[in-house]
């Protein structure tokens, strides 16, 4: 039987509308333009902390108490992250998060959002990378983690894992998301998840796998950059899903469909949801 697999890659900070002009993040264009883009709406406050709780976990800003990035009073004991779901479903899936934004996933804290899950870390089911992006910068941290995340995907094949890249969220910070700098990082976090999505493509046909990889974002950022509040350019987010391996190819040399009905808008809380039910 043909084995399913998951990926998230979360782009912190990502403007969709900039990531898709012609020519900035060819990769992401392609990928959108293949598979399907739901809309997603952010609460307030669009931070990165309640941001990627809600994605993660699969729960409302009411549910996990995440308020700001300090954590302080956080519920995410009772709010299990999507690869915790996905291991304790079936004790026999591996799972793999990547991540420059310690927080996600250091156990020292804050945080973390992904759980630690030492027993399975010994037991070789569950691998955590974290690099320090926060102190020496996105882009040193993103290439350490596409780099790591290559080799983790393609090699050991995770069931479950999300991947987590920063650059573009600091240079929105420092130069403002209607800057050059900003497009400019988009570009270079593009060709790290070009390494991803190889990675998996390669792997679902060596392998006979069925892969299906989603890309989101936590918030946007204003044009003089920064984010929290409630403006649609910091709301605004997507939730873009495309399948790799045996079932795409399937798909398109099978009879003709009709076509499908515009993707549905989704809430944060829905995104670790409809990403495991692909596991069965
Ligand atoms: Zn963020």
């Amino acid at each position: 039987m043909t084995s399913r697999k998951l990926l998230l890659v979360g782009i912190d900070g990502l403007r969709l509308d900039d990531a898709l002009r012609p020519g900035v993040a060819p990769r992401f264009a392609s990928f959108v333009h293949n598979g399907t883009l739901h809309p997603m709406t952010m609460e307030v406050p669009t931070i990165s902390g309640p941001g990627w709780s809600s994605i993660l976990t699969g729960s409302t800003h009411a549910d996990h108490s995440v308020v700001d990035n300090s954590f302080h009073g956080h519920t995410l004991h009772c709010n299990a992250d999507i690869l915790s779901r996905a291991f304790y479903a079936d004790q026999s899936r591996t799972t793999f998060a990547a991540t420059g934004w310690p927080p996600i996933a250091d156990p020292a804290g804050p945080g973390p959002i992904v759980s630690t899950r030492l027993d399975q870390q010994r037991a070789g089911r569950h691998r955590l990378v974290v690099r320090d992006g926060e102190t020496y910068g996105y882009r040193w941290a993103d290439g350490e983690i596409a780099a790591f995340s290559r080799l983790a995907l393609r090699e050991a094949g995770p069931d479950a894992s999300f991947v987590y890249l920063g650059e573009v969220d600091e240079a929105g910070h420092l130069h403002g998301g209607a800057s050059r700098e900003y497009e400019e990082a988009i570009a270079r976090v593009d060709a790290h998840l070009g390494i991803l999505l190889d990675a998996v493509g390669a792997r679902a046909s060596l392998h006979d796998e069925d892969w299906l990889v989603g890309i989101t974002t936590d918030h946007g950022h204003l044009d003089e950059g920064g984010h929290g509040g409630g403006d649609a350019v910091l709301t605004r987010s997507f939730l873009a899903l495309s399948r790799f391996g045996g079932a795409q190819e399937a798909q398109r040399s099978g009879p003709q469909e009709p076509p499908a009905p515009a993707p549905r808008e989704i809430r944060p809380d829905e995104v670790a949801g409809l990403l495991l039910a692909h596991l069965g």
